[in-house]
C-alpha cells in the first residue's frame, strides 16, 4: 500500500478529500473498506517483529485498522494534530480522553454547561473512581483559576455549549490550565473542525462526536480523540488498546465519505443559520435568539476571535413557554423533531423536556434552559423553505 497522505501544506478542503488515503495495489478511487478483525503474517518471524514493534503493520482491529487509520489521518490533517484515535462514539472519545490520564486522587475542573453524558462522566463516574470534580461557569475565567487544586490534572469544556450556545475563551482557559500543569480537553462538536481549531488556540486534546457533522447524514456513530504524539503515546495508546473503544471499519468508511463534503455542508448550514437568525430577530413572538455569529450575542467579540463562522446551530425562546414551544414543534412540516444535530435534515429539540430533563430546575434555570427554548440544528434544505416552515409553525403556535 502506498501512503500518499501527509503533505502539511494542503488547505483543509483538499485534506478532507485526499488526506490519509492509502491505496491498495488495485488503485481504487474511493477509500477501501477493510472489514477485517485481524491480519495474517508471512512468517513467524514477521509476527514476532510486528509484536516487538520492529516491523510496521497492523495486528488487530481493536488496536488499528487501515480504513480507521485513513479516517484518523484525515482528521489529524484537518485539525493540525500529530496523532489521533478513532472511537465507536463521541462518548467513547470523551470517556477515553478523560479516563486515560487520571488516577485515584486526581482532580478535574469542568464547565457546567456540558452535553448530558459528558456531565455524567465528570460528575458521577469519575468521583466513583476517587477522581474529584469541580463544576464551574465556563465563561468565568476567575472561576477556572479559583477551582484549581494541587491535584488538578485536567480542564474540560465545550464551546459553543449545548443548547444555549455560550462560549468559553479557549485561549485564556488553556493558559490557566498550563500555568497549573493541567491539560485542557475541548469537546469541539458544536463548532465543528471547520469553524474552530482548539489546538491552535492552545488546547491540548480535542474530542469529537463524529456522529454529528462529520457523518452529517444521520447514519452511524463515531468519535475521535486528537492530540500530540507524546500525549497519545504516554496516556491513550495502552488505554485504548486494552479497553477497546475502537471504531468499526465500516463506520470509519462512512465517516471518511462524510469528511469529503464537510466543508460544503458546514458552509451552507452556517449561511442558512445566519439568514434564519436574522429572520427571527425581527419577530415579537420570539423573546430572544441566540447565535454566536450575530452582534446581539453577549460574547460576539469572542466568537469573532476564536471561531471562523457563526455556527450551524441556533437557539431561540418562544413567548408562551412549553405550550407554545410544543405547538411550534408539532406544526413544523419540513423541520423534524429530534435530539440529534449536525444532520442534512433540519432538526429541532425542546431541551428542557428531552436532552436536559435530568438537570435540577435550579441548574436548568442557571444554564438559561427555559420552557420556551428551542434548539435548532440547521440542515441543507433551501433556506426560504425553512423560513416559511418556521413562520407557519410560529403562526400556528400563536393560536393555542
Ligand atoms: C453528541 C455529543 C456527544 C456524544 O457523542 P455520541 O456520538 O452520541 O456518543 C458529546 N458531546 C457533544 C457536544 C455532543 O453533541
Amino acid at each position: 500500500m502506498k501512503d500518499l497522505s501527509k503533505p502539511t501544506n494542503w488547505k483543509p478542503t483538499t485534506s478532507l478529500v485526499h488526506g490519509g488515503t492509502m491505496r491498495s495495489s488495485f488503485g481504487e478511487t474511493s477509500e477501501a473498506l477493510y472489514l477485517t478483525q485481524g491480519f495474517v503474517y508471512d512468517s513467524a518471524e514477521s509476527a514476532e517483529a510486528r509484536f516487538k514493534g520492529d516491523e510496521e503493520g497492523f495486528i488487530y482491529s481493536r488496536y488499528a485498522n487501515p480504513t480507521v487509520h485513513m479516517f484518523e489521518q484525515r482528521m489529524c490533517l484537518l485539525e493540525g494534530a500529530e496523532d489521533a484515535r478513532a472511537t465507536a462514539s463521541g462518548m467513547a472519545a470523551v470517556a477515553s480522553a478523560i479516563g486515560c490520564q487520571l488516577k485515584y486522587g486526581d482532580h478535574i475542573v469542568a464547565a457546567k454547561a456540558l452535553f448530558g453524558s459528558c456531565r455524567w462522566v465528570v460528575e458521577k463516574l469519575m468521583p466513583s473512581y476517587g477522581i474529584e470534580c469541580t463544576l464551574i461557569d465556563g465563561k468565568d475565567l476567575q472561576a477556572w483559576k479559583a477551582a484549581v487544586r494541587p491535584s488538578t490534572k485536567v480542564f474540560f469544556l465545550e464551546s459553543p455549549t449545548n443548547p444555549t450556545l455560550e462560549l468559553c475563551d479557549i485561549r485564556a482557559i488553556a493558559d490557566i490550565a498550563h500555568e497549573n500543569n493541567a491539560k485542557l480537553i475541548v469537546d469541539n462538536v458544536f463548532a465543528t473542525p471547520m469553524l474552530q481549531s482548539p489546538l491552535e488556540l492552545g488546547a491540548d486534546i480535542v474530542v469529537y462526536s463524529a456522529t454529528k457533522h462529520i457523518d452529517g447524514q444521520g447514519r452511524c456513530l463515531g468519535g475521535v480523540v486528537l492530540s500530540s504524539k507524546d500525549w497519545i503515546d504516554e496516556h491513550l495508546h495502552d488505554y485504548f488498546r486494552h479497553t477497546g473503544p475502537s471504531l468499526s471499519p465500516f463506520n470509519a468508511w462512512v465517516l471518511l465519505k462524510g469528511l469529503e463534503t464537510l466543508s460544503l455542508r458546514v458552509r451552507q448550514q452556517t449561511e442558512t443559520a445566519t439568514a434564519l437568525t436574522n429572520l427571527l430577530h425581527g419577530r415579537k413572538d420570539i423573546l430572544r435568539v441566540i447565535y454566536p455569529g450575530h452582534e446581539s450575542h453577549p460574547q460576539y467579540d469572542l466568537a469573532q476571535k476564536q471561531m471562523k463562522g457563526g455556527s450551524t446551530l441556533l437557539a431561540f425562546e418562544i413567548d408562551g413557554g412549553k405550550k407554545a414551544a410544543f405547538a411550534f414543534e408539532n406544526a413544523l412540516q419540513i423541520i423534524r423533531i429530534s435530539n440529534n444535530l449536525g444532520d442534512a435534515k433540519s432538526l429541532v429539540t425542546h431541551p428542557s423536556t428531552t436532552t436536559h430533563k435530568n438537570l435540577s430546575d435550579e441548574d436548568r434555570i442557571e444554564l438559561g434552559i427555559s420552557d420556551g427554548l428551542i434548539r435548532f440544528s440547521v440542515g441543507l434544505e433551501d433556506s426560504e423553505d425553512l423560513a416559511l416552515d418556521i413562520e407557519q409553525a410560529l403562526h400556528a403556535s400563536a393560536q393555542v
